[in-house]
Order: C-alpha cells, then structure tokens, then sequence
C-alpha cells in the first residue's frame, strides 16, 4: 500500500545502527566506481558520487530503505558508513582495496557481483529493485538479473557512444558499449537526466527499452546566494577584480585547457583585472595529477600565472562562497551528460558559460542565465565571457532569473520524488505479473557464470 510518496508495501526488516526493526522497503544503488561517501572532486570522484549520494539520502526521506554499494578502494576505508538511520554506504571488497581506473574495473565486477550476493545472504535481504550506475554497475545489474526476479532502473552517467567521438576509445570501449545497450534494452526503466540525453540513447544505442527523463539535481540549502561581498571577502578578493570560475574534476574531457587559452584572451584585452579560480583536483601523485600538471604548463606557456588561483579541492559546504563571488561559471566539457556544476553556479545567482553540449542545453537557458558556446573554440568561449563580464545589467538580470531557474526545476527533493514514484510503479508491477504467473524460481549465484559473462564482453 502506497500513502502519498511513503511506501508501506512487502517491507524487509531491516536491522538500523539503534537496533530498531524497520519495516521498509529496501532497495539497492550501486555504483561500483562512484563512492557516495567519497570526498568529491579528487581522483575519480565528481558527478555520479554526489547524484547517488544525494538521491540515496532523499529517498531514504521519503520512507525507502537506502542500500549503496560500492567498490572498496582503501583498506582504511570504513566497510559501512552510516549516512542517516535508512541510508548507508556498503564498501564491497572486489579486486584490490586500491583505487583502479574505470577503464580496467571490469574485471573485478564478478568478485563485485558475488561480495554483493553475499552481503544480501548475511543480512536476510533480497532487494526487489537495483537502481545501477554507470555502465559497469550496469553489467552487475545484468548479472543480477539473470539470476533474482530484480526490478532493474539504471542511469548511464555517460555514454560511451558520445564520449567515444571525443576521446580515443580504451580497451573496454567494445564491452561498455555492449552493455550500454543491453542494459537500455533489458531494464524496466533507464532515467535520462535530461530531454538531451534520451534523443542520443534513441539515435546512438537502441530504439528497444523504456526511458523516463528525471533530471539531477542540487541541494537547495547548500547552493544559494549568499551577499558578494562577504563572499569575496572571505576569499580575499577584491570588489574591483573579475572572477571567471572553473569547478571540477581535471579530465582532458572536461575541457580545462580551452578555458586557459580562452581566458588568457580575456586576459589581453580586458581593461580591468580579471581572474580564473578553478577548484577541484587531488593532492599531487593522484590520477589526475598528469591533467593538473599538464593545465598548470600551460598557464605558465601562455604568461598568466599571475591571473590564475588553482584553489584546490573544495567540499560543497564551501563551494557556494567561489560560485557567488564569480562573476561568471565556465563550463568547457567536451561532452557532458548533465553538468551538477551548472545547477550548482545558477543557484548561487551566477552566470554560466558553457559548451553547447548534452545537459548543458538542458540546463542554461541561453542570453537568459548564460550562453552556451561550440566546444573547444577558444576565440568564442573568450567572447562569451567577456560579454558577461561587460554588461553588467545583463548579467545581473542573469544572475536573477539562474537561481529562479534551479530552484523552480532541479532539487534533490523532487528528484527523489519522482524516481520513487518510479519504483512504486515498477515494484507494484512486478507484483501483479507475480499473481498472473507461477513465481519465477531464483537461480543460485553462480561465480563461474559471472566470470564467463565477463570474459565473453571483453575486447578479444
Ligand atoms: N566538486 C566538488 N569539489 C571540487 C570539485 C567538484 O565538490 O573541488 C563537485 C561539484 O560541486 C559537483 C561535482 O563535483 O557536484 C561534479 O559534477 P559534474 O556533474 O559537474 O561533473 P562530473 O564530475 O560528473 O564529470
């Protein structure tokens, strides 16, 4: 029985951190390479951690039983972390306890699979939904499938029929790419976060399958405006300089090195003192030290060293202090499915200049909160931000109807509410096929099998 968005159906009884029963229905998030409890904008770590993080803690509001799994990639690294009494990270051990790029993590995903089955065994749980992440927590998914009567939801993150246009295709491109299409085909539902996202799996992947386009979205609380000068205030910034602002990941595929070449045009013929802050990256020797290093040459080459703050990695709680004192977001990405960053900007009240690609086109409204531009064309990503930075009437028109914008259309809240009743729909209809059909037997994990599934996605 379902009361408003509270769910009362087959609850599991789940044992919580106070001892208590609970009589909710749990479901299960993986997302294999994504830890939701992760520190974010290190290594790996960006928009899939926050979404399953974010998501997990408002379904768990709305009455679910939150389980995320994991891949456990520190031996230091707590096995459970609690994030609230209905939600949890679960760190399953598959492959070494160390970090280990996506593009090789297929291997692991049977040991993931089997650590998984057997978390369920120990704790008396058989999740009826598995809402998967990302391609590889697709193909366990799959797996999962194949093997339980599981309702399976999954949100692909990235595509690697797009992202394969832009970057030279690694060795799993053959074995992502199949299941890429596999899981749009055999799950109940695929969410597209945005209308941009479904037309490409329509045209790029597969014209079987169900898609509902649920967007990502932001923490209202954390994300808004705050007064600009307080904010530049705590950051030591002057009221008379221009802040251009990069948040994210280093990833030659977010485009860093346009916004450099571009902002250093800015640079030349601004009359007035301007500065790019781009936050984000790990400590030296972490993965995405050869980007960082590789962007921090490059401003030296081109002479603004002077013009330029790499301020590091920040956590959300002091990210809207950079996105309000900014007078413009830039958002250079070669390809983006969504883009949490843009939300996050428009939320603050700032501008955003961004590639004319996936989410983006979604998600700025264009000479309304910002402009979108070609990706990797310098001369108009540099003309797009010194437009912003010209017209001050404009841009704080911008900065006016951005933060309408987010707060009308992306928080977690409503995502949340709307993946729920997802799973409300999907769940009750598994339960009247169960009625109309002698109940499907549940095949035992087989390890074999998994790894036989693996080998038969590698690339030969
Ligand atoms: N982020 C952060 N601290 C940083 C850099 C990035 O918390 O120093 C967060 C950012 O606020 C956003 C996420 O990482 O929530 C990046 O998500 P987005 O969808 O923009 O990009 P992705 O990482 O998925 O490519």
């Amino acid at each position: 029985m379902v009361i408003g968005n509270k769910i009362s159906s087959s609850p599991a009884i789940i044992n919580t951190p106070f001892g208590r029963k609970s009589p909710r229905q749990a479901i299960a998030l993986i997302s294999d390479h994504g830890d939701p409890a992760a520190e974010i904008g290190r290594e790996e770590a960006g928009g899939q951690n926050v979404y399953v993080r974010q998501v997990g803690e408002a379904l768990a509001k709305l009455g679910w039983q939150v389980d995320m799994f994991t891949r456990k990639v520190r031996p230091d690294d707590a096995a459970i972390v609690q994030h609230s009494p209905y939600c949890r990270t679960i760190r399953l051990v598959a492959g070494p306890e160390e970090f280990v790029s996506r593009d090789a993590l297929l291997e692991h995903m049977p040991a993931f699979v089997a650590a998984f089955q057997k978390f369920q065994a120990k704790e008396g749980l058989n999740y009826p939904l598995i809402h998967t992440n990302y391609w590889l927590s697709a193909w366990a998914g799959l797996q999962l499938k194949q093997q339980t009567n599981v309702q399976l939801v999954h949100t692909y993150h990235s595509l690697g029929a797009i992202k394969y246009q832009t970057v030279e295709a690694p060795a799993s491109a053959k074995a992502r790419l199949l299941v890429e299409k596999e899981i749009l085909e055999q799950a109940q539902c695929v969410v597209a976060t945005s209308p941009q996202e479904e037309e490409a799996l329509r045209q790029l992947v597969s014209l079987g399958g169900h898609v509902q386009v649920i967007p990502c979205g932001t923490n209202l609380q954390t994300f808004r405006a705050i007064p600009r000068a307080d904010a530049r205030a705590k950051l030591g910034i002057s009221a008379m300089e221009k802040i251009v602002l990069y948040v994210g990941r280093f990833d030659p595929r977010k485009g860093i090195e346009t916004l450099v070449r571009g902002f250093a045009k800015v640079v030349e013929s601004s009359a007035e003192p301007v500065r790019l802050m781009i936050v984000g990256g790990s400590e030296p020797g972490q993965s995405d030290g050869i980007e960082r290093d590789r962007i921090g040459a490059l401003v030296e080459e081109l002479g603004i060293e002077d013009s330029v703050t790499f301020a590091g990695r920040q956590g959300h709680d002091a990210l809207p202090v950079y996105y309000t004192a900014a007078d413009v977001c830039v958002i250079p990405s070669h390809y983006e499915p969504f883009g949490l960053v843009a939300i996050e900007a428009m939320a603050c009240g700032t501008p955003v200049v961004a590639s004319d690609v996936g989410g983006l086109k979604f998600t700025v409204l264009p000479e309304e909160t910002g402009l979108l531009v070609p990706p990797q064309d310098v001369d108009a990503f540099a003309g797009a931000i010194g437009r912003v930075l010209g017209d001050e009437l404009w841009a704080k028109k911008m900065r006016k109807r951005a933060s309408e914008r987010v707060q009308q259309n992306f928080s977690w809240g409503s995502v949340a509410v709307q993946l729920s009743d997802l799973y409300r729909r999907l769940l009750a209809q598994s339960l009247s096929d169960e009625l109309l059909v002698a109940p499907a037997k549940t095949i035992a994990y087989s390890a074999s099998g998994a790894v036989a599934m693996a080998n038969r996605t590698k690339v030969s």
